[in-house]
């Protein structure tokens, strides 16, 4: 095989936490991030929210807020790749509407080429490598979902684009621009092992997570509240299905939302998975901040 440097990732699930940087015009801002280091984030806490001291979370890789795209892009590669040797790849990105997962996934509104996301990077990367031709269309289980044969990355960021305007974007409380859906992009792979002549399928699935902000603090009602109530569902079923696969438990409960259902083939097995938690630096968010913590802890 050709990227087997990916082999001790084998059905692994990683957990990477990258801190969003304060944004221009938060002159007096206070940050909640104590401490980073490679793999550790530490986290000061005030008596409210238990003992006042400071919270320590080891994960596979912490990028500060000066990260790059590029650094954290160059950590995530190797996953890329290995769909091309056939396995199937899971990249999440999750964390409370504003911590940055559209920024890590996407890029942000203004797109340069330094400032494009894992999406377009892993694309690139994925033509680059390949001499990619169409292929026939396979059967898809999303209903709403359309598969279109792709041959450039250019082919793929116009997709991208319409996609990002079709999701439900609505105001709250808490942010003018609250997404309120997951927005998942997947490409399957098909290539020939060259030693060996096999048929490889290999396929990625790259998911923009909704905000994982706790229903009453947006201060929604009716149709509102109901939606973020099972957004707030699929999360955890999401959090307790891969906490099961790291438990190595026999019983793995993809059932329990759409989101996993769909993504069962790619979760578990022989699959990688790779989970992007997002933290905001701001003292007002550490109540979120701590409960995205301990949901990655939950998955490590
Ligand atoms: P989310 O998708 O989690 O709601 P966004 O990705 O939209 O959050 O990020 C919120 C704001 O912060 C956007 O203006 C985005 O460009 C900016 N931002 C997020 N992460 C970073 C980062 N690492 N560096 C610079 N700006 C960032
Ligand atoms: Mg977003």
């Amino acid at each position: 095989k050709l990227y087997n440097q990916v082999q001790d990732l084998k059905g692994s699930i990683r957990v990477y936490c990258r801190v969003r940087p304060f944004l221009p015009g938060q002159t007096s801002a206070l940050t909640t991030v104590d401490h980073i280091e490679e793999s550790t984030i530490s986290i000061a806490t005030p008596s409210k929210y238990g003992k006042e001291g400071r919270k320590s979370f080891t994960f596979n890789k912490v990028f500060g807020p000066s990260a790059s795209q590029e650094a954290v892009f160059a950590d995530t590669q190797p996953l890329i790749r290995s769909v091309l040797d056939g396995y199937n790849v899971c990249i999440f990105a999750y964390g409370q509407t504003g911590s940055g997962k559209t920024f890590t996934m996407m890029g942000p509104n203004e797109l340069t080429e330094e400032s494009l996301g894992v999406n377009y990077r892993a694309l690139s990367d994925l033509f680059h490598l390949s001499k990619i031709r169409n292929s026939s269309q396979d059967g898809i289980n999303v209903p709403d979902a359309t598969l279109v044969p792709v041959s450039t990355t250019s082919d793929v960021i116009s997709l991208m684009n319409l996609g990002q305007k079709n999701r439900a974007v609505s105001a709250t409380a808490m942010n003018d621009r609250s997404s309120r859906s997951h927005s998942c992009l997947t490409v399957h792979v098909q290539g020939r092992d060259l030693t060996s002549g096999a048929t490889l399928r290999g396929s990625m699935h790259l998911v923009d997570l909704a905000g994982s902000e706790r229903v009453d603090k947006s201060e929604v009602t009716g149709d509102r509240l109901k939606e973020a109530q099972h957004i707030n569902k699929s999360l955890s079923a999401l959090g307790d299905v891969i906490a099961s696969l790291s438990q190595k438990n026999n019983h793995i409960p993809y059932r329990n939302s759409k989101l996993t259902q769909l993504l069962q083939d790619s979760l578990g097995g022989q699959a990688k998975t790779l989970m992007f938690i997002h933290i905001s630096p701001e003292v007002d968010t550490l109540g979120e901040t701590l409960s995205t913590l301990k949901f990655a802890e939950r998955v490590a």
